[in-house]
């Protein structure tokens, strides 16, 4: 059966196309799923744009907009099991990571919901006897969020929760590879008493759908997360239309291990770094560097353990890395190493998909480490999105610095030691915007996310990333009995 999408508060089929979401470790298909047409992007951003004015929405309480997220976080905790395999059917992660990323979602539906309810408008400095000056938040109106495969419960959860807590009204685009999950968010939202109108799951392909409702005039801000051509492509229809955006982008982020690291923690936490997710992650640490002078050492232990990697089926227990989200992917990722080796690189583990046996029906790749490339590779400096670490020696800390910011990119660094002082000028010298230092990947939803350079452009997350959906307005009341000077 064609699955319905979720256009205006109406379960129905969209009037395009139909897409397959298939499962990447064996392509089995998952489910048929209308696509939204160019008249359902119109009707959906009309009634989105008539919902969120409504006063019984913009103008509700902030607790009762957050009695809401708090509701879907206890929904999503609830269904934790059956989210999870259906992320997991969906994009072919290890179900222990599709597990923590529905978990997270409901954490950052909660969060959101406090901030919602304990945020304050300012009065603003009153220099005048007989006028005061307050600042006051108003929503943007209606939220294009569009979203990537790669973690879609909980990108859409971070987009959503903060968008609708702030007044607005949200039209979804999840990945047309894995759009399960946001139509299951949707019931999720309706469930838990969301009023009709407000949001919106259009699926389709990102050059069709995604771009109509960009380009809608009624969407007036833009929030995504995706590789960064398709992100510049939206900040160049952004900056048309006069609209803000919110734009979380790639990476190739490096991970240094100087000469006082432990070895042991730093050699686990680099490994989990690149090859957790298989790769496919905007902050893999897919760039090393190690000091010369454990070199060797470090590297020997590296290799180690990535021999030590299980690969295989997303759903069996203990996996390290599942599929790739499709055979294209994974052409592309191999096409990247061939590359590495005609560029010079020599790889030293992996390097190969895996053709025999029940996996050779998914995209499983195994984790590669690639050695003996200079930082202006192309490998270097491309974003893989796969389980592919180049590492590099480094003698020096300046040319480390310069090296290491010699990117493109600018989304996050990882640096191990056991030396703080160092460690703390690393990070502030490093143009990234997060940076672990002796962890990496640890996300906490109170730390603002994003990107330098072409990483990205603002932040989510944080008490204050309800306010990245909001606009100020300063309100002067006069208090004189006056009339205003001129008058006089
Ligand atoms: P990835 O490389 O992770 O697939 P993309 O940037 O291609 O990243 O896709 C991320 C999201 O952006 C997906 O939901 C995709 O459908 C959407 N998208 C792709 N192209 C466009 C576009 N031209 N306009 C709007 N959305 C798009």
């Amino acid at each position: 059966m064609v699955k319905e999408i979720y256009i205006a508060g109406e379960w129905r089929l969209g009037r395009g196309d139909k897409i397959q979401s298939v499962f990447p470790a064996d392509q089995s298909v998952n489910a048929e799923i209308s696509t939204a047409s160019l008249d359902d992007v119109n009707e959906a951003v009309e009634k989105a744009d008539l919902a969120w004015r409504q006063s019984s929405w913009r103008n509700s309480m902030p607790h009762e907009r957050a009695r809401i997220l708090y509701k879907v976080a206890d929904i999503i905790e609830a269904r934790v099991d059956e989210l999870s395999r259906l992320q997991t059917r969906d994009n072919g992660k290890p179900l222990a990571e599709t597990r923590a990323l529905t978990l997270s979602a409901a954490a950052t539906a909660r969060y959101v919901a406090a901030a919602c309810e304990t945020l304050n408008d300012e009065l603003t400095t009153q220099r005048a006897p007989d006028f005061m000056t307050m600042s006051v938040h108003e929503p943007v109106g209606v939220v294009a969020a569009i979203t990537p495969w790669n973690s879609p419960i909980a990108s859409e959860v971070q987009k959503l929760a903060p968008a609708l807590a702030g007044g607005n009204a949200v039209i979804l685009k999840p990945a047309e590879v894995t759009s399960l999950i946001a139509l299951e968010l949707a019931k999720i939202f309706e469930e838990a008493g969301l009023p009709k109108g407000l949001l919106s799951v259009l699926v389709g392909r990102g050059s069709v759908i995604g771009d109509a409702i960009v380009k809608h005039p009624l969407v007036r801000k833009i929030s995504f997360t995706g590789g960064t051509s398709t992100g510049r492509h939206l900040a160049h229809i952004a900056a048309d239309k006069l609209i803000t955006t919110s734009l979380e982008l790639g990476g190739k982020s490096p991970t240094i291990v100087m000469q006082d690291a432990d070895i042991e923690l730093a050699a686990k936490g680099v490994a989990y770094g690149i090859f957790s997710s298989a790769g496919q992650a905007c902050i893999a640490g897919s760039r090393l560097f190690v000091h010369h002078s454990i070199y060797d050492q470090f590297l020997n232990r590296l290799v180690e353990i990535t021999k030590g990697l299980r690969v295989g089926h997303p759903e069996t227990a203990g996996m390290h890395l599942g599929s790739l989200i499709n055979p294209k992917h994974l052409a592309s990722v191999d096409a990247y190493v061939q590359l590495a080796k005609k560029e010079g690189g020599q790889v030293l583990v992996g390097g190969e998909a895996l053709t025999e046996g029940d996996l050779a029906k998914g995209s499983f790749y195994l984790p590669t480490i690639i050695t003996g490339l200079n930082n202006s590779a192309q490998t270097c400096q491309e974003e893989i999105f796969g389980p592919v670490l180049v590492v590099m020696k480094y003698d020096d800390e300046a040319d480390l610095i310069a090296q290491a910011n010699d990117s493109c990119f600018g989304l996050a660094a990882g640096i191990w030691t056991e030396n703080y002082r160092k460690a703390w000028q690393l990070a502030r010298a490093l143009e990234v915007g997060t940076v672990w230092i002796n962890t990496y990947k640890k996300f906490s939803i109170s730390a603002p996310f994003g990107g330098f350079k072409e990483s990205g452009i603002g932040r989510e997350k944080g008490r204050l990333g309800i306010l990245a959906y909001m606009q100020q307005k300063s309100i002067y009341m006069g208090l004189s009995e006056q009339p205003n000077p001129w008058c006089d």
